[in-house]
């Protein structure tokens, strides 16, 4: 029997959506916003606020690349929703449909004293060499990482630019079993041999890095000046910050923190923005916002933040969870998603001086296609009619383990959670076939 399940109709992989090009999805068209650099003003904030409520429905995602989109938008409502935002300077970057924002760095790049090369000046150059590329696919990514004391952690992109040293770039790039390290070069040059890489990558035709064979790897490094190709593992970049305060140099300080399963309303999001006022916004790929301000203020901002329901802390029990909207607001769904996500990751709060906090562990999704997390979880809950079908460590289009109404799932995560079990697919094991 084939392992993967029907995805629900409207559903696209790899479609790559903009302002200009929404995507269809169970939920009416979805829009994306990529803010340059990932960074925003709270005026800006406002405006995909606005943007939400006046021409979507009323959600705003945080995706794990730094961006946010914008659900529910109508074929009358996006060009209106287009304008708006390209009002408020957050308009799409290129119209030939090559990438919006090709770089993804760490939230704090650029204030982190340790980091060892110029993160933002090296990502806006990288984006304009990206930008004189044609046919770029959609979905090419570049990782650009200081090695300060916060990084970009494991981050899957098709290529990578990494200090090593000051002033000194790793040029890497996605092989076969993980990120590559093709070779050493001063950072000035960096964003000058990407440029050529990027246009032979276009030149080849694949969609992701992932795609190629060794072959046209080795083409794409020696293009960029990497011949031969001899590489070798690329070390990851620091683990990312987690949410709470970080000090920075002198009196200012970063609030990281979350959105709750990656998603918040307009009327949170203008919250924020208020409450923001005066600070500088990032968006960052744990799908959350760091916001910098003078450290008073932030710790301020920390306690005001929580109370509006964002996360605020390291241990909050929501960050192992992943929820897609679900029901209603999505057509595709048929159960609740966000609050039946929010009741188990309650029921996990007892496990939480166990070392998971960092990966999800659970995953809630309306249906088969797993919008919030494509990837596999330990335990994967899949809306269908109503109820649940159980997928143990599999991605949510993997054969279920069997079939639960939410309230007998939520029992048996109560159990474990209570027992304090290490991993929670005992307690679904009577239920898998022998
Ligand atoms: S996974 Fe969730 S948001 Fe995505 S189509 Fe299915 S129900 Fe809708």
């Amino acid at each position: 029997m084939s392992p993967r399940r029907l995805l629900p109709e409207g559903a696209r992989r790899g479609w790559c959506p903009s302002l200009a090009r929404p995507m269809p999805t169970g939920d009416g068209l979805l829009a994306r916003i990529h803010p340059p650099l990932g960074r925003l003003t709270p005026s800006q904030l406002r405006a995909v606020a606005d943007g939400a409520r006046a021409h979507g429905n009323g959600h705003i995602d945080v995706t794990a690349r730094g961006n946010l989109q914008i659900r529910g938008v109508s074929e009358a409502s996006a060009p209106r929703l287009a304008c708006a935002l390209a009002e408020a300077g957050l308009g799409d970057t290129r119209d030939d449909g090559g990438p919006q924002r090709l770089t993804l760095t760490a939230p704090l790049a650029g204030l982190d004293p340790a980091e060892q090369i110029d993160v933002p000046a090296l990502a806006r150059a990288v984006e304009i060499a990206g930008r004189a590329v044609p046919r770029l696919p959609a979905k090419t990514l570049v990782a650009i990482d200081g090695r300060g004391a916060h990084g970009l952690g494991a981050v899957e992109a098709d290529f990578f630019l990494f200090a090593e040293g000051p002033g000194q770039v790793a040029f890497g790039l996605t092989g076969e079993s993980g990120p590559l390290r093709c070779g050493l070069l001063p950072e000035r040059q960096a964003a000058g041999a990407l440029g050529l890489a990027l246009m032979a990558f276009a030149e080849i035709g694949g969609r992701r890095m992932r795609d190629l064979d060794p072959h046209q790897r080795a083409v794409i490094a020696a293009v960029a000046g990497f011949f031969p190709f001899e590489p070798t593992p690329l070390a990851p970049a620091p683990a990312p910050a987690t949410p709470g305060l970080t000090a920075l140099s002198g009196e200012t300080s970063a609030l990281l923190v979350q959105a709750p399963f990656g998603r918040c309303t307009a009327s949170r999001l203008e919250q924020m923005a208020h409450l923001a006022e005066g600070a500088e916004v990032r968006l960052s790929a744990e799908r959350g916002f760091a916001l910098v301000a003078s450290s008073r203020r932030a710790a301020a901002l920390q306690a005001e933040l929580a109370r509006a329901g964002f996360i605020v802390a390291p241990g909050d029990p929501r960050r192992r969870v992943a929820a897609c909207p679900g029901a209603p607001a999505c057509r595709s769904g048929t159960t609740p998603v966000p609050d039946h996500a929010a009741q188990l990751a309650q029921a996990l709060a007892p496990l939480a001086g166990l070392d998971v906090s960092a990966r999800i562990t659970v995953h809630v999704s309306g249906c088969a296609k797993g919008c919030a997390h494509p990837g596999p979880a330990d335990l994967t809950l899949v809306g269908r009619e109503g109820a649940y079908d159980v997928v143990l460590a599999g991605s949510p289009s993997a054969e279920p383990a069997t079939r639960l109404a939410f309230e007998a799932a939520l029992d048996r995560i109560r159990k474990a959670a209570a027992a304090g079990l290490p991993a929670l697919d005992p307690v679904f094991q009577d239920d898998v076939p022998g």
